[in-house]
């Protein structure tokens, strides 16, 4: 079997590998053989129980033979629904599903190219740093898994997640930090039709609020969303409670906790002037990746994405990964671009060049860090 047949075949045997969110049993068993067979000692830290999952992070090392600094990298296991029974298609150069389910490239892209760079490392006895391969559990839905990480069990200075949905070559040295805001504004029933004028609308009472908050875009490095509402009961009884959850992002921790204290002061004066209450649920949810081009993490990944023969490029985005964790944690971290397309969509899809790109950035960042 050629490099590039083992790595499409690594691919498929994962993305057919059953995994779901707190449910990455089947396919931690398949990664840790795996990383057995390539020599890693593997453990499983016990983020699964603390937080209801099947298994734990897998941390793997694996000891190299140049004496230089860890090399670490990070994939995760979960994957979004509908992502159980996934068929896999490939037609002209480019991998799908069948259109029933998500593809799984996110984040099967990262696994397999992790596996293949360093299986490709160990056959051509290139020069090792030693190793640290973390596959988390559950970073869909709120990067549970690295935020229950045993980070003792870690010795490595910098990170790299392999779970970009970004062109391979790409580097994410930024993305912001989140707050998760629910409001709810809770007015009086009454008979709509009999006496309106006994109740109070939450429902008027919240669009007041809004017609006064600022939302959206607030400043080039500062958003606001609030994207879920309901509230009501019947359309005969005044509105008592209505409840709004969004979030609120930026690449500078003050300014996001500046903008949610906005809010929940604009909630509160408006229900306090109709006669009506204001409950808030703030949850920080991460904190920033706000890189600097300068940063160790990545001038290394910008030499291993030219020693691949691409060309790096730094990009900001506006989504979270395992990243804003690390780098929370101490650990400098940027996520680097795998190419998958339309993740969490029926629409997935991964070229198939693009994988073997990948490859290559895992295999060049190896003989990267055993010369640094
Ligand atoms: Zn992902």
């Amino acid at each position: 079997m050629t490099e590039r047949t083992r790595l499409l075949d690594t691919f498929l045997t994962l993305v057919t590998t059953d995994t779901q969110t707190k449910r990455e049993g089947r396919m931690a068993d398949v990664l840790q053989a795996r990383l057995e067979a390539m020599g890693f000692a593997v453990m499983r830290d016990d983020a699964g129980e603390r937080i209801g999952g099947e298994t734990g992070n897998l941390i793997a090392k694996r000891k190299g033979n140049s004496g230089s600094a860890p090399l670490l990298l990070c994939a995760h296991m979960d994957r979004v629904s509908p992502g159980t029974g996934i068929r896999p298609q490939i037609k002209d150069g480019v991998i799908t599903s069948d259109g029933t389910t998500i593809l799984g490239a996110d984040d099967a892209a990262g696994l397999a190219a992790i596996l293949e760079g360093v299986q490709r490392a160990i056959e051509q006895g290139v020069a090792m740093p030693d190793l640290e391969v973390v596959f988390t559990i559950a970073e869909e839905g709120g990067l549970n898994g690295s935020k229950n990480l045993d980070f003792s069990l870690l010795s490595a200075r910098e990170a790299y997640i392999i779970d970009s949905s970004t062109p391979v070559g790409s580097i994410i040295h930024q993305a912001p930090a989140q707050t998760k805001v629910t409001y709810r504004v809770i007015g009086k029933a009454a008979h709509g039709g009999v006496e309106p004028e006994k109740g109070i609308s939450a429902l008027v009472v919240a669009a007041h609020a809004l017609t006064r908050m600022k939302l959206g875009r607030i400043d080039p490095e500062t958003t606001a969303n609030l994207g879920v509402a309901r509230g009501g009961t019947a359309t005969n009884i005044v509105m008592e409670t209505f409840e709004m959850h969004g979030d609120v992002r930026s690449l500078v921790t003050a300014k996001m906790d500046e903008q949610v204290k906005h809010m929940t002061e604009v909630f509160e004066r408006t229900a306090a002037e109709f006669g009506a209450r204001m409950e808030a649920d703030i949850e920080f949810a991460y904190g920033p990746v706000n890189l600097s081009p300068d940063d160790t993490v990545i001038q290394r990944a910008s030499a291993a994405i030219r020693r691949a023969g691409l060309t790096p490029s730094l990009r900001a985005t506006g989504g979270g990964s395992d990243a804003n964790i690390f780098n929370a944690r101490g650990i400098p971290a940027c996520n680097l671009g795998t190419g998958y397309r339309g993740a969490h969509s029926l629409q997935e899809s991964l070229e198939v060049a693009e994988l073997e790109r990948i490859a290559d950035v895992v295999f060049a960042l190896i003989v990267e860090y055993a010369s640094a």
